[in-house]
């Protein structure tokens, strides 16, 4: 493995261990529609996305999509965006996913053109897992990727290392990454302690 895989992938671990821990989901509320979902609303509106559960027997875990929709009125094209979960799967694990999405989302990952820098997919998904796993430390009392409950494919905790394994990264893309983690980690983690009534 290369040493600066390598150097990603002990700094993303020594990043969750440092976030604080503000409560637990888990304990706190009934369900992801109770909880986290209208203590985001906030994020999803500024986005202009919608909150949509798949479709039954989709088997993906959840997915940030968006297709431009053309109306009758005129050529008007109008962009439809969706970030969706599971709703068969467990809490612990709509949550994580739903913090994956939620990070893609608010960096922009499917419409880079508005960023200065573009990330390769690799780059974007260590950017969203890093956030996902440390919201996840901050909001589920402190759980990390390798106690998720295992109905997913593949172990969380490998996640990043098979994303990461081949990928390229300079030093600038290395800095973008860390901006967008540190910015959306605080982003989404303040509207959520605002919206929880947390103080
Ligand atoms: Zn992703």
């Amino acid at each position: 493995m290369e040493n600066r895989t390598r150097i990603l992938l002990d700094r993303y671990k020594k990043y969750i261990s440092t976030k604080e821990i503000y409560f637990n989901y888990l304990n706190d509320y009934e369900s992801f529609e109770t909880s986290l979902l209208p203590h985001t609303l906030e994020i999803l509106d500024f986005f202009n996305t919608q909150f949509k559960f798949e479709r039954r027997g989709n088997s993906r875990e959840g997915a940030l999509t968006q297709k431009k929709i053309r109306t009758s009125l005129g050529e008007i094209k109008i962009l439809s965006r969706n970030l969706k979960i599971r709703k068969d799967i467990n809490f612990i694990n709509q949550v994580h996913v739903y913090f994956h999405e939620l990070t893609h989302l608010v960096n922009n990952h499917n419409n880079q053109e508005l960023n200065k820098i573009k990330l390769s997919t690799p780059q974007k998904e260590y950017v969203a897992e890093t956030v996902a796993q440390s919201l996840l430390y901050s909001f589920v009392g402190g759980i990390k990727a390798r106690d998720l409950p295992s109905n997913y494919k593949w172990k969380q905790e490998e996640y990043i290392e098979r994303w990461i394994k081949n990928a390229k990264f300079s030093d600038k893309k290395i800095i973008e990454m860390w901006k967008q983690i540190n910015n959306s980690y605080e982003f989404i983690s303040k509207i959520i302690l605002k919206n929880s009534g947390f103080n």
